[in-house]
């Protein structure tokens, strides 16, 4: 059995720590939230929850269109139709997903929540240790690690393995600007979720989230948006105050959908430094087998089946996650 570190409770994480206690190894997550979930994430507040991170999910490949179908069967996920086309969400938030399959692996994981990694360096007389953000050095010795967050804070980490860390710094990611606002008093929308084509508009996309499947009503609370900003004004106005960020938003949205809403009770804004990824890697994942470290997540696995469209930010995590337990397969020692 190898003793391995997985960096990263996001979908990327979760999937391969699922595989790895599968092939009988020893995992320990470490988490830097307070929870699993990443970037599927939910926002709690007095008002209700907010699904500010992944809106939906779709499945482009066989093999994750088959696991979808068993989250679907398991009740994690349901198709939901409220803003116009069915889509895939999870149920009662979109951070369902994680929350299930670290429950599923829980019994015999070690998941470290509140465990911020800052480096990686060599254990004595081999291995690995973590050197946490308050300066500690984590009591584990790990014979491997894997890091499963965004490129950029993956390439900050893998400095041991400079061609890895190279690779990953050409990746990119973008920014989202994200404002929740929730409404006491009823007002008409005309749609329940709205899209731009124009990419240097202020606003991507906005989602009127109370009225997704499996939401829960919220007493005092007649509706609650997830407004999202385009990746060129988010990475514009990184540096601007929350405050101005949810005047910016509102006033977009109200331009978009054409109405005069009452001012909200409850809004919020966050900023997704690493949202999405445009340009993913074609590998499935970084995998150096000398050194036993590497990286997945959804800024690998561009491709999905052959003649198949490429698959999202969610798919690509999970098939990067699987990619990377089945790389790490062929040198670690048998569980
Ligand atoms: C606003 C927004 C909208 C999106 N919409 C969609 C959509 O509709 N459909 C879709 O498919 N995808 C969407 N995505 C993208 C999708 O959410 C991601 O591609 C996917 O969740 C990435 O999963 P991951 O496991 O690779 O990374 P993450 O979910 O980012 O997980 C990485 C985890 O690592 C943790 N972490 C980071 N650094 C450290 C450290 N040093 N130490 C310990 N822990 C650390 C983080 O806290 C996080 O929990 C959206 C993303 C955003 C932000």
């Amino acid at each position: 059995m190898s003793r391995i570190a997985v960096i990263g409770a996001g979908i990327a994480g979760l999937t391969l720590t699922a595989e790895l206690q599968l092939a009988g190894h020893g995992v320990t997550v470490f988490e830097k939230s307070r929870g699993p979930g990443g970037r599927c994430a939910t926002r709690r507040s007095e008002a209700g929850p907010f699904d500010h991170g992944a809106s939906s999910l779709h499945a482009v490949t066989a093999a994750f269109g088959a696991q979808v179908l068993e989250w679907q069967r398991a009740g994690w996920i349901a198709a939901d139709t409220a803003e116009g086309a069915r889509q895939l969400i999870g149920v009662p938030s979109m951070n369902a997903v994680a929350q299930h399959l670290a429950g599923e692996v829980r019994p015999t994981l070690n998941l470290r929540a509140e465990a911020h990694v800052c480096a990686i360096e060599p254990g004595a007389p081999a291995g690995w240790r973590l050197r946490m953000l308050d300066g500690t050095l984590d009591a584990g010795h790990f014979d491997a690690v894997a890091v499963a967050v965004p490129a950029e804070q993956a390439a900050a980490l893998l400095a041991p393995d400079v061609a890895l860390t190279e690779v990953l710094w050409l990746t990119r990611s973008e920014p989202c600007w994200t404002v929740m606002a929730a409404w006491a008093e009823p007002w008409a929308a005309p749609v329940a979720a709205w899209v731009s084509t124009d990419p240097t508009a202020v606003l991507a996309r906005a989602h009127r989230d109370d009225a997704r499947a499996g939401r829960p009503a919220v007493q005092g609370i007649a509706n609650r948006w997830v407004l999202h900003a385009t990746p060129q004004w988010s990475a514009d106005h990184l540096a601007m105050a929350q405050a101005d960020v949810i005047s910016a938003l509102s006033a977009a949205f109200a331009n978009a959908l054409g109405v005069s809403p009452p001012p909200p009770v409850h809004a919020a804004a966050h900023c997704w430094r690493y949202a999405q990824v445009p340009g993913p890697r074609a590998e499935p994942c970084g995998w150096n087998a000398s050194l036993q470290l590497g990286a997945c997540g959804d800024g690998w696995h561009r491709a999905g089946d052959i003649g198949g469209a490429p698959p999202d930010g969610i798919e690509r995590a999970w098939l990067s996650g699987r990619a990377m337990a089945r790389q790490m397969a062929l040198t670690l020692s048998p569980g």
